[in-house]
């Protein structure tokens, strides 16, 4: 299992590679009774978290690894940060994608100077695509969220936010394959084991959610979500995440879309942010009481929330933000 240490080794691999992002006062959702303190990892070079798993797995590649080239399956992110992070160490990158993926992320990956490749409806069939290409042209797969290495460059964020705001008592966090939120939650409870970890995910397509429920790995069908980075399964078998979820997340909170698109047109009017789906679900928490009520433990007073990701179709945001409240 991956320790501190491992995420502490990464911080060190990713710096001046990534952007070491501000946590910035949410006045619209603190009170008397609490203070609220967002990450922007939206002012990432690529609009999200995961440059810096992307960075810190290709890092500890060896030269003929290198040379052989790195292959992913990525709802956009992730294959976004790859593309990214190859690019700037000369490394070719072939992304693998189904065709549920908004357009806005492929151009934007192709722009990066990737291979993109689009086969299927939904994860599994662009996963297996992967297989391929790694068994016939040996290239190396970095996969979106279940390797120690992505892991650990994700914890980095728990780093941050310790160093910068070691008061704080509750993270809430995006949740889907769990890079994110199992990376962030072994950083700080390694130091802090009192701080608790809510995780977040659309209800339409909730695989780790599921997977919680049952025990193990679960599918379940993959549904178009507001939240378009929180799609896609768990993998089967799950190596790392699953069971980091399983130890470290106090809490998980599904979100219907009216919930999140709430969450977004908050940040947006509120905080004069434009956060993707997947970025705004923590603010859901804290704006809807029927959710809040939903937690088995109070919220406390010093809260971080991970905007994850700005990668909106901003067609279709627009028309979001020009929706009128519920
Ligand atoms: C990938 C992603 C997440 C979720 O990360 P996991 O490691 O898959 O749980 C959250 N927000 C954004 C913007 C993402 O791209």
């Amino acid at each position: 299992m991956i320790q501190i240490n491992t995420i502490k080794a990464a911080q060190k691999t990713i710096k001046n590679k990534v952007m070491r992002t501000p946590l910035v006062p949410a006045f619209s959702l603190s009170n008397e009774q609490r203070e609220v303190r967002i990450k922007l990892e939206t002012t990432q070079a690529i609009g999200a978290f995961k440059l810096r798993g992307a960075v810190n797995a290709l890092q500890q590649l060896n030269p003929k690894q290198k040379q052989q080239g790195v292959v992913c399956a990525s709802t956009g992110n992730h294959g976004r940060a790859l593309a990214y992070a190859a690019q700037k160490l000369n490394i070719k990158a072939t992304i693998c994608m189904s065709s549920l993926v908004p357009q806005n992320k492929i151009a934007a990956i192709e722009k990066l100077g990737a291979d993109v490749r689009i086969q299927g409806q939904c994860q599994d069939d662009a996963q297996a695509l992967v297989a391929q290409l790694v068994e016939s042209k040996q290239m190396i797969e970095i996969p979106p969220f279940d390797h120690e290495d992505i892991i650990a460059g994700q914890g980095t964020i728990g780093l941050e936010i310790l160093e910068d705001w070691p008061e704080v008592d509750t993270l809430l966090i995006g949740l889907s394959g769990g890079g994110l939120l199992g990376g962030i939650a072994l950083a700080v409870k390694s130091i802090n084991p009192n701080i608790q970890v809510i995780g977040l995910s659309p209800k339409r397509g909730a695989a780790m959610a599921a997977s919680l429920a049952n025990g193990i790995e679960t599918e379940v069908e993959e549904l178009p979500t507001l939240a378009d980075s929180l799609g896609g399964g768990i993998g089967n078998p799950n190596r790392y995440t699953f069971k980091l979820v399983q130890r470290y997340m106090d809490d998980l909170l599904l979100l219907s879309e009216t919930q999140i698109k709430d969450a977004m047109q908050h940040l947006f009017f509120k905080e004069s942010l434009v956060v993707e789906g997947a970025g705004a679900v923590g603010v859901a928490a804290l704006i809807d009481q029927n959710l809040a009520q939903q937690l088995k433990q109070p919220l406390g007073k010093n809260i971080a929330i991970i905007a994850s990701g700005r990668n909106v179709d901003m067609d279709k945001y627009l028309t979001l933000m020009g929706e009128s409240k519920n």
